[in-house]
């Protein structure tokens, strides 16, 4: 049986195709016995972004609200093949938590399993980048045995994501697939809702339990499955943050 103790990609209001405020999530979280939320908002080459000066302020807010440790962090656009993001790399350095995704508003279009796989290679040597947001997405296929290999090596985390059974069903297949080639070459993952509410925070992992249920895929590889698991990540990523919160997640 799996289970996640912190949800490492959420949205708040300041997205407005999100619902609940910050508060409100970190509290949701906190009623779950998670023992950390990250919040994650759209950075600003998204039309539901919200104002770069949003990104500047979060940091100030506390480490901890609602009695739960809030990481301050951010879904960063892959704008070309390059892998280049939307967001400058100096900046991206404050965040406690910073995930690079492919959404087709900021990246259109089918890729070859050539562009998507360099793609992600260039991502892997972004020292700024933490978590590989819903990459299994059907027009993104790339060789998951070759680029997982490299982010075990990067410490890139391959996120599976809870939303995308709901909102990118073409590419759900894949999800196996890729979580396998991570088993294989002992990259590690993260199982997150993408939670656009606190309704959906909730049950919003289920269906990647029973996937991963299914290949027997080995616990020690889920980050956010114990308190230990994530702090020993956030160590690896040099994140200050943990001399803040480490007491929280133990
Ligand atoms: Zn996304
Ligand atoms: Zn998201």
């Amino acid at each position: 049986m799996y289970q996640i103790v912190a949800d490492l990609h959420t949205h708040t209001l300041v997205s407005n195709h999100a619902f609940n405020t910050i508060t409100e999530m970190a509290a949701k979280a906190k009623s779950m016995n998670y023992k950390a939320i990250a919040v994650t908002d759209h950075a600003c080459a998204m039309p539901d972004s919200p104002h770069i000066w949003y990104f500047y302020n979060l940091r100030r807010l506390p480490d901890v609200m609602e009695g739960i440790p809030v990481l301050k962090g951010i879904e960063a656009n892959v704008m070309d093949i390059n892998g280049t993001l939307d967001f400058e790399s100096s900046e991206l350095a404050k965040f406690d938590w910073v995930i690079a995704s492919i959404h087709g508003d900021c990246l259109p279009g089918t890729l070859t399993v050539e562009q998507a796989t360099q793609l992600w290679l260039n991502i892997a040597e972004n020292p700024y980048v933490d978590m590989i947001g819903h990459s299994e997405q059907a027009k993104h296929i790339y060789d998951y045995d070759a680029v997982t290999k490299v982010f075990a090596q990067k410490n890139k985390v391959v996120e599976l994501n809870g939303n995308s059974y709901a909102v990118r069903p073409d590419g759900v297949g894949n999800m196996q697939r890729l979580a396998l080639a991570c088993k294989k070459n002992g990259c590690k993952v993260a199982l997150n809702t993408d939670a656009h509410s606190i309704y959906h925070l909730e049950n919003g992992v289920s269906h990647l339990y029973k996937m991963l249920e299914e290949i027997d895929f080995p616990e020690e590889l889920i980050i956010n499955s114990s308190g230990e698991r994530l702090l020993q990540e956030l160590t690896l990523h040099n994140k200050q943050v943990v001399n803040r919160i480490g007491d929280f997640l133990l």
